[in-house]
């Protein structure tokens, strides 16, 4: 039997201002799975990702979060719950060193420790005492993923986390996201690159003009790449 989903939503709508921005839409993500969001810039990807986490309180539907209701809560309060969110724009301090900003965040129990990261990503280490405004951009995103696995998330939801990043950053990324689905985080990430989508998600979510017009599974996304592109090119 399917283990119910560590996080469902159901019938979301969301709004900056007058503006309509998410038409009922509904998603899953199961204990222990990675999934991808596609869809050209403007279609409500990262707006999806607000409104989990609450950065975004403006909107109507239903998020649960391991059985229990979090569309009510604070941003932090979510946090709490187990769900790490890593922007677009990363959030490095770029006065802290790059190990302030590595243990800026709350440890917690099971959560990764400053010698984890920097086995993780050893240019972490070599970068230690540099501040966040030196960092590359591939550096700033291994840096602002590793931070939020301080406090252990159970859901790690990634906005672009390839964007803009050297081939060889890009495998080490994912590498690193294997590794801990392996270690039974689950994952939900917003992607453009369609390369790097389908070699890491078991299912990916179509968005169209703040709606999902499809459900893809792993085994049809390399076959459909075609029309995986289409949906992605203006
Ligand atoms: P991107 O990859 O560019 O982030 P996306 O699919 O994640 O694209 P969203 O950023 O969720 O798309 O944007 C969805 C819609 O909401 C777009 O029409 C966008 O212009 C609008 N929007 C986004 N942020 C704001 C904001 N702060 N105020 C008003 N409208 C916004």
């Amino acid at each position: 039997p399917t283990p119910p989903p560590l996080l469902q939503v159901r019938d979301l709508n969301a709004y900056y201002g007058q503006s309509h921005v998410l038409h009922g839409i509904n998603l899953h993500v199961q204990p222990g799975e990675i999934v991808s969001l596609i869809g050209r810039n403007g279609a409500g990807k990262t707006t999806t990702l607000r409104s989990i986490m609450g950065a975004l309180r403006s909107r109507t539907g239903s998020i649960t979060f391991d059985g229990q209701d979090i569309l009510r809560l604070p941003s932090n309060r979510v946090a709490a719950r187990g769900l790490a969110w890593v922007p677009e724009e990363r959030a490095i301090m770029s006065t802290l060193t790059v190990r302030e900003n590595l243990e800026l965040p709350p440890a917690r129990p099971g959560g990764w420790t400053t010698e984890r990261a920097y086995e993780a990503f050893p240019v972490l280490r070599e970068r230690g005492h540099h501040p966040g405004s030196k960092l590359s951009g591939g550096e700033q995103q291994m840096l602002a993923i590793v931070r939020v696995l301080r406090s252990a998330p159970r859901l790690l939801l990634l906005d672009e986390p390839s964007e803009g990043l050297a081939p060889v950053i890009v495998q080490r990324i994912g590498d690193i996201i294997q590794e801990l689905r392996a270690d039974g985080l689950s994952v939900l990430l917003v992607e453009q690159n369609l390369k790097f989508a389908t070699r890491l998600a078991d299912r990916h979510y179509v968005f169209v003009d703040g709606q999902i017009v499809e459900e893809i599974p792993r085994a049809e996304a390399v076959a459909r790449r075609e029309d995986l592109l289409s949906y992605l090119s203006v």
